[in-house]
């Protein structure tokens, strides 16, 4: 079994270069309160509680059978007042915070359309009497709590969008103000029970200099928007409007996810400190942008980005990532409520293909199944869904979803760099049956004189044993192998990635995994074809050098991670980092290899330092 996982909130302050870590020896606060960092940053600011979340007093009523006819006229005026205040909303953000921000409400329109919400509301007037507030009511509380059952956090957090828009619904029947967004008029820390995401997008954020929230969740899309309005927000923060009082004056650090209440002088002085320590990290990385990912001795590391939505393709562009690594797809998709058309695929491609042209987009066929559902394709119950129906055996069981994905990708690879990535796989029948429906979408794009790349690459995603062991034989199959640590180690372990209850097994630094890395980037290695590590383990800085020193010369992050990752790259030599390998490789125990993990970043803690990155760098890569 594992030792303990470090918590999320422990993994950030890790990362941040343990200025935090070091802060916590510091101090001994008084009144602090502890919750997980969702918007990175340091705030200070005057609390305004505030109930941005709270419920609305709704009135209910049985109304007469002869009534029901009004009550759904009152429904359809305020679908379409509602529809006008989003699209207002979805303009004003769009000016504010850019394209991808003001999506969101794209979503809550699709929302406010869906048929079955007009439907569970019709219902409940019609048969069962209730008012149409009542019937708004319940019917979105149904539907908010459909996801609000879904273990996937994504899918879990879209129920806030769900009652966002209950909210502004019942407004409308109320004839009631909007859910207030607040405005204060000095520096100002925002205290609430639950953020809205038509509250965020309205936060004058020269103001708000911090969030605290008792619920909330990291793919909300609150914190999303909190996130790219650089406002750092803490989420999980137990009865924050309890006990912190408008008018307390707050540090918020979203660095080691604390809150400090009326903090003492002492304190204070810290934080002059720290906000100094993570402005020059902050400065030091950004210094990096421009120069190539390559280790002390010169080797060079290809640093792609992990996208889902075409704002991450554009942060990765900002930062000079070498492509897209990993296009997860499924964002498409889940940003609508019916199957997007190949029209509105190859639109989203090429945007996200734009952004960081001329370097190559890996898109990744669509990778539902398991904790991945589609609520507008329900998908049979399976006892065990992560073993069922998902990733490439569902797209075979179903070639009329992934043939206009095809279409659209093969016409954008006419003008783009793209390659396709097969997600899920578990032999070489799968790959040479997804080849064949390739090739058959190939033959029916160029007899209607379609251009496209004939020789696409193609890839397969290694995050099944099957798939592991048969690397070798694979490599007849495609082009080139992307490694999935996310699923590999929840199959190889056989712990599911997204239960709390065995979270201390899943562990990346177990020594089977660790093996079979090692096994990986050796066999591909002596065949030639290209490997890349594209799971949750790429990002993390502390992995960098024993994944470098285990074969990968190819990483794919997400856009936040990628300075640090660099920095690290930038740090290490390979030298290094194949003897930390062949240590770790010859340990028995997590535990063992967490030690030597850990002196190995004391070592290069002791000796390297961003600045000297930046200033006087003599590694001579060229950047675009
Ligand atoms: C993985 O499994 O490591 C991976 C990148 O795929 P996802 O996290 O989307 O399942
Ligand atoms: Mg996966």
């Amino acid at each position: 079994m594992g030792s303990t996982r470090p918590t999320v909130r422990e993994q950030t302050a890790r990362r941040r270069g343990g200025v935090a870590a070091k802060m916590s020896q510091i101090i001994q606060p008084s009144a602090m309160i502890l919750g997980e960092v969702a918007s990175p940053g340091v705030a200070r600011g005057v609390a305004l509680v505030c109930a941005c979340g709270e419920q609305l007093s709704v009135p209910r009523r049985m109304i007469e059978e002869s009534d029901a006819g009004h009550e759904l006229e009152r429904f359809e005026t305020a679908i379409a007042e509602a529809e006008q205040e989003l699209l207002d909303l979805q303009r004003e953000v769009q000016q504010r915070v850019g394209g991808d921000a003001a999506k969101i409400f794209q979503a809550h329109i699709s929302l406010l359309r869906d048929p079955a919400l007009r439907h569970e509301v019709s219902t409940r007037c019609l048969t069962e009497h209730v008012n149409v507030e009542a019937a708004v009511e319940d019917a979105i509380e149904k539907l908010a709590s459909v996801f609000a059952h879904i273990e996937a956090p994504y899918f879990r957090e879209r129920a806030a969008d769900v009652r966002d828009l209950g909210k502004r619904l019942l407004n409308i029947l109320n004839q009631a103000a909007p859910a207030g967004t607040p405005a204060p008029s000095q520096e100002s820390v925002i205290v609430t029970s639950e953020l809205l995401p038509s509250v965020t997008a309205r936060l004058d954020h020269q103001a708000v200099r911090g969030l605290i929230v008792e619920q909330g969740g990291q793919t909300a899309h609150a914190t999303i928007l909190a996130r790219e309005l650089g406002i750092p927000l803490l989420i999980h923060v137990p009865q924050a409007t309890q006990r912190i009082q408008s008018g307390d004056r707050l540090i918020v650090d979203g660095l080691s996810g604390r809150v400090f209440i009326n903090p003492a002088p002492s304190i204070l002085r810290e934080y002059d400190r720290l906000e100094a320590d993570f402005e020059a990290r902050r400065t030091a990385l950004e210094g990096l942008v421009a120069l190539p990912a390559v280790t002390r001795d010169g080797v060079e590391i290809k640093l792609g980005a992990n996208v889902g939505k075409s704002a991450d393709a554009a942060a990765a562009a900002s930062l000079n990532a070498d492509g897209v690594g990993l296009y997860r797809t499924e964002f498409v998709f889940l940003a609508q409520d019916h199957f997007p058309s190949e029209e509105e695929q190859y639109r989203l491609y090429r945007t996200t293909a734009n952004h960081v042209q001329p370097r190559e987009v890996v898109i990744r066929l669509l990778d539902i199944g398991g904790d991945k559902p589609l609520p507008y394709f329900p998908l049979p119950l399976e006892p065990n869904p992560s073993l069922g129906l998902r990733g490439t055996r569902l797209l075979l069981a179903h070639p009329e979803m992934v043939t206009p994905q095809l279409r659209a990708i093969l016409r954008l690879s006419a003008t783009h760099p793209v390659s396709i990535l097969l997600p899920m796989v578990s032999g070489a029948e799968d790959v040479r049956a997804v080849k064949a429906v390739i090739e058959s979408v190939k033959a029916s794009l160029a007899s209607k004189g379609e251009s496209f790349n004939p020789r696409i690459p193609i890839g397969a995603m290694i995050e099944t044993p099957s798939a592991a062991i048969l690397i070798g034989r694979l490599g007849q199959e495609v082009d080139f192998f992307s490694i999935g640590t996310n699923d590999l180690v929840q199959y190889l372990l056989t712990t599911d990635r997204t239960s709390s209850k065995v979270a201390s097994y899943y562990e990346p630094l177990h020594p089977a995994v660790l093996q079979m890395l090692a096994s990986l980037t050796t066999t591909v290695g002596a065949r030639g074809k290209s490997i890349s590590i594209c799971g949750e383990m790429a990002g993390n800085p502390a992995y960098t050098q024993l994944l470098l020193g285990l074969g990968f010369r190819s990483l794919s992050v997400r856009p936040g991670e990628l300075l640090e990752v660099k920095n690290a790259v930038r740090s290490i030599t390979m030298q290094a980092a194949q003897n930390l390998a062949q240590q770790v490789l010859q340990c028995d125990t997590i535990q063992e290899i967490k030690d030597c993990l850990q002196i190995a970043q004391q070592r290069l803690a002791a000796t390297i330092a961003v600045e000297r990155d930046v200033e006087g760098d003599s590694r001579t890569k060229a950047s675009p």
